[in-house]
């Protein structure tokens, strides 16, 4: 694995570097599938002193199941989703593995709440299955 992950938006605009991956997970909730359009997001979660961006992510803010909030940066060009900040984990950022460089360079260990998953998303039998949440 690289030492230093490199991304970005499909415009451009954004650009990010950050250290290697601590985590990669896919996330099946009903908020990651609106946000990302699709089954599930994909995420590489790095340490956020690592995380460094060029250009201007722009955070749309919610509150997550526990409440607590849950921050997603996205191109307001493009509208590609690049990063994902949580409170209840304020020292991570996810980030979205379709927007790096090298997704090849992806290889997630676990899928998150399972229990929202769609029945047209075949999930690979090599994940840990998580039905709900990691972090509390
Ligand atoms: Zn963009
Ligand atoms: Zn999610």
């Amino acid at each position: 694995m690289a030492e230093k992950l490199s991304g970005g938006c499909a415009c451009g605009s954004v650009r990010y570097e950050a250290g290697s991956a601590v985590l990669m997970m896919n996330c099946h909730c009903r908020d990651c599938q609106r946000a990302t359009g699709s089954a599930y997001a994909a995420f590489m979660v790095v340490p956020k002193d690592t995380f460094q961006v060029t250009g201007v992510l722009t955070y749309y803010e919610c509150a997550g199941g526990s409440g607590k909030s849950i921050r997603r940066g996205f191109c307001a060009t493009c509208g590609s989703p690049v990063a994902i900040e949580v409170e209840v984990a304020p020292n991570i950022v996810g980030l979205l593995a379709g927007s790096l460089d090298t997704p090849t360079e992806f290889s997630p260990t676990m899928d998150i709440f399972t229990a929202c998953a769609q029945p047209w998303d075949h999930m690979s039998p090599d994940t840990r299955k998580v039905p709900g949440g990691i972090s509390g």
